[in-house]
């Protein structure tokens, strides 16, 4: 029974599976996290080395750039050299302008990708759109791929805008600017789908994304389309920007999204620091579904932000040094040690909280804060298990986890279970 006080995450909106390349999006499937290379497509090797990455470090379908012949040329390279690396990755081409072209003069291209990205506000223009987004549609029948129908805000269908702009003028105005805008998106997304499968494409090969770039704009617009259709859904907010800024907006956005019920795949669009690491919105993807409870990917380091009580900086190290470790690790502990993901480490900075947090994790330790005794209790299942003493104490914890985890999940007596 839900009341005013029911903040339980809604279940999952019905919606199509659709199969990617093998993995299955939508459904009830569990969410999917995606991310994008920003190499040149056409650079074998820099886009092998950026897929690989962004697929170790959790990214279960990466979408290329597939933008002139020279990269459409380089796909099914790119797709070989990664099976050669043991990475059987799905690829997800982006089309825009002229997708219906690349597909149409590079079949090896068609047939390596796992799925077609195609965006309605850019698949031609005047009397061209229909027929080339026909020809991309019967492309992806050919060559039995999804497609995603990807609307972006920036990119909008202006034809379908100006003529809900002139139908809603026409009926006295009752909308403001920014609810048309809102309902062109949506409109163009579900208008295309319902082309896409009068052409024939089935809905079980269909995805849809809407994105734009505000916060409210999207979690409106997302909460239309899941109420007007059951096709699965691509969630992303596009240009979230950069660092602290862009992993906000998009927590934001998606999380309440998703605590709705609403998304089966993510892309957290992050601005790299030049130079910067791809790979982090594939962690903060990762981070999000974790941290909601929807995913499990790695064990969980809890740890205080520290305060006056505490003024070395004992156990930030020892936090990150957890935290690299467990990240450094979980290639292999993910085939040696499975269901270590679900793991809670707590590392905490003085006796206030840190026995309480440390016993609720399955390891825990609680160093000393200004002025205690040197000494550091360490909680295992609850228990309080020992009390590390002197200078060692991070290494001596970071061997106990070590241990811990060795016993728990590598077959060995688990600790109370
Ligand atoms: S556990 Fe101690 S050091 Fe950490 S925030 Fe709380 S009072 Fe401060």
């Amino acid at each position: 029974m839900s009341s005013a006080f029911d903040f339980e995450p809604k279940p999952r909106r019905a919606s199509v599976a659709v199969d990617v390349g093998g993995v299955i999006v939508g459904g009830g499937a569990p969410v999917v996290v995606q991310s994008m290379t920003n190499t040149d497509t056409a650079d074998v090797d820099a886009t092998v080395a950026q897929v690989a990455a962004l697929h170790r470090a959790g990214s279960e379908l990466v979408r290329i750039t597939v933008d002139r012949d020279e990269s459409a040329a380089a796909v099914p390279r790119i797709r070989e050299r990664l099976l050669r690396l043991g990475l059987d990755v799905p690829l997800v081409g982006d089309f825009h302008y002229i997708g219906h072209k690349l597909l149409a003069d590079h079949p090896a291209c068609a047939e390596a990708l796992a799925k077609y990205r195609i965006n309605p506000g850019n698949v031609g223009f005047k009397d061209k759109k229909d027929k080339q987004f026909a020809e991309i549609i019967e492309m992806a029948m050919r060559y039995d791929k999804p497609v995603r129908i990807g609307v972006n805000w920036g990119s909008l269908d202006q034809d379908l805008l100006t003529r809900l702009m002139d139908e809603n003028k026409a009926n006295g105005s009752p909308l403001t600017a920014q609810q048309v805008t809102r309902e062109t998106i949506v409109q163009s997304a579900l208008i295309s789908a319902e082309l896409a499968e009068e052409l024939g494409l089935p809905r079980n090969r269909i995805i849809l994304s809407a994105k734009v770039s505000g916060v409210q704009d999207l979690i409106a617009v997302y909460a239309m389309l899941a109420a007007r259709s059951d096709h699965a859904l691509h969630l992303g907010l596009t240009e979230a920007g950069m660092g602290t800024k862009g992993i906000v907006a998009s927590s934001a956005s998606l999380g309440i999204l998703m605590q709705q019920g609403i998304g089966d795949t993510i892309r957290i669009s992050l601005t790299p620091e030049p130079g910067g690491d791809r790979t982090r919105e594939v962690q903060v993807a990762q981070e999000l579904l974790q941290v909601m409870g929807f995913r499990q990917f790695i064990p969980v380091v809890a740890a205080c932000p520290g305060c006056g009580r505490t003024t070395s900086t004992v156990f930030q190290e020892l936090a990150q040094k957890i935290q690299e470790d467990i990240r450094a690790n979980m290639p292999v502990w993910r085939e040696k040690y499975p269901g270590v993901e679900a793991l809670k480490v707590a590392v905490m900075g003085c006796i206030v909280n840190g026995p309480g947090e440390s016993k609720h994790a399955d390891i825990g330790i609680s160093l000393p804060g200004t002025g205690e005794m040197p000494a550091a209790p360490v909680f295992i299942d609850g228990q309080k298990a020992m009390t590390l003493r002197g200078p060692r104490i991070a290494e001596e914890f970071q061997l106990l986890v070590s241990d811990y985890i060795e016993k728990r999940f590598g077959g060995g007596q688990a600790a109370a279970e």
